[in-house]
């Protein structure tokens, strides 16, 4: 039977139903759980999440794949709680969303004590949750090239996916070169394998996404809803109608590659967040914008059923 991991157990991969495949429930940098002006109460954190997944859940959202890694907040019995509430499925994932947040205890260790955590948290559990990991993140640091330490995690992910038949889901897709390297020297399909964010504002111009969908890569439209027409931007936002126009030359040419997502934060840690953007942006806002341009309902169905699906499948080839 195939399967995919969620954070009350693997499931069948026919469950999963319509997947949100890169959000966060929160995410804070390491250590904003220590923060007195921003932390919030376990009760402001539910009562800021749970009306977003039961909206998610009610427009349709069937799965909600939360990346935010080890060190940034990753809270593993809460997803458990609002999952069994909202009857959303979360999978939680393991790894780190880059070099840059990881702890020293982590930054300092090698390849092989990596790949042991990982497939620890694919295969016993996280912490002692119970619940398996059902991706391993990666991430580029901040500076716009893979570090030593970002390399190492990539290289440890690659072979804890091939060891559990898990994917891999990136942090920023620039640099792809340098990770595709790494995949291939580890033997490492890179259909296991989707390069997140190619479509932010900072990074869109630079990032090969043809390329890396030539390679056999998946490719991540994922940061959806950061708009220059937001009341407070963040510095990644992007014009609403180029990122739309940049995804339908992508989906044109390469549709079984591409997965789309909103990179929202349910309820932010240790920062404010970005007022007015939530996973439900795919519902009220990309989703008519693809039927408002012709997309038909079928492509709508392969990028975020079908194609998300694929990806997320315990796969051992
Ligand atoms: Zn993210």
């Amino acid at each position: 039977m195939s399967r995919v991991n969620t954070v009350l157990g693997p499931i069948p991969t026919e469950e999963l139903g319509f997947v949100a495949v890169h959000e966060h429930i929160g995410y804070g940098m390491p250590g904003s759980e220590l923060d007195s002006v921003w932390w919030r109460t376990p009760e402001e954190r539910y009562a800021a999440t749970v009306p977003k997944l039961r909206r998610f859940h009610e427009n349709g959202g069937g799965t909600f794949v939360d990346v935010t890694g080890i060190c940034n907040g990753r809270d593993v019995d809460h997803y458990r709680s609002l999952s069994a509430k909202t009857g959303v499925h979360i999978v939680a994932c393991t790894g780190f969303v880059g070099g840059d947040t990881a702890l020293p205890h982590f930054a300092r260790a090698g390849v092989e004590y990596l790949t042991e955590q990982f497939v620890h948290e694919i295969t016993v559990g996280i912490g002692d949750t119970g619940s398996l990991a059902g991706v391993i993140k990666v991430g580029v640091s901040r500076g716009g090239r893979m570090t030593e330490l970002d390399k190492r995690i990539y290289r440890a992910a690659a072979r804890a996916a091939l060891r559990t038949g898990v994917p891999i889901l990136t942090h920023l897709a620039i640099d792809a070169e340098n990770a595709i390297a790494i995949f291939n020297e580890e033997g490492l399909p890179l259909h296991r394998v989707l390069f997140g964010h190619v479509d932010d504002g900072v990074n869109a111009e630079k990032t090969r996404d043809l390329w890396i969908a030539e390679q056999g890569g998946r490719v991540g439209f994922d940061t959806f809803g950061y708009e220059t027409e937001l009341p407070d931007p963040p510095f990644w936002a992007r014009p609403r109608k180029e990122r739309l126009d940049h995804f339908l030359r992508f989906i044109d040419k390469h549709l079984d590659a591409a997965l789309a997502s909103a990179d929202a934060n349910c309820s932010p840690l240790g920062w404010p967040g970005v007022e007015g953007h939530t996973v439900n942006y795919l519902f009220d806002d990309l989703i008519p914008d693809l039927r408002d341009a012709g997309v038909a309902e079928a492509t709508i169905t392969t990028i975020f059923v079908d194609n998300p699906a694929g990806f997320l499948t315990i796969t051992k080839d």
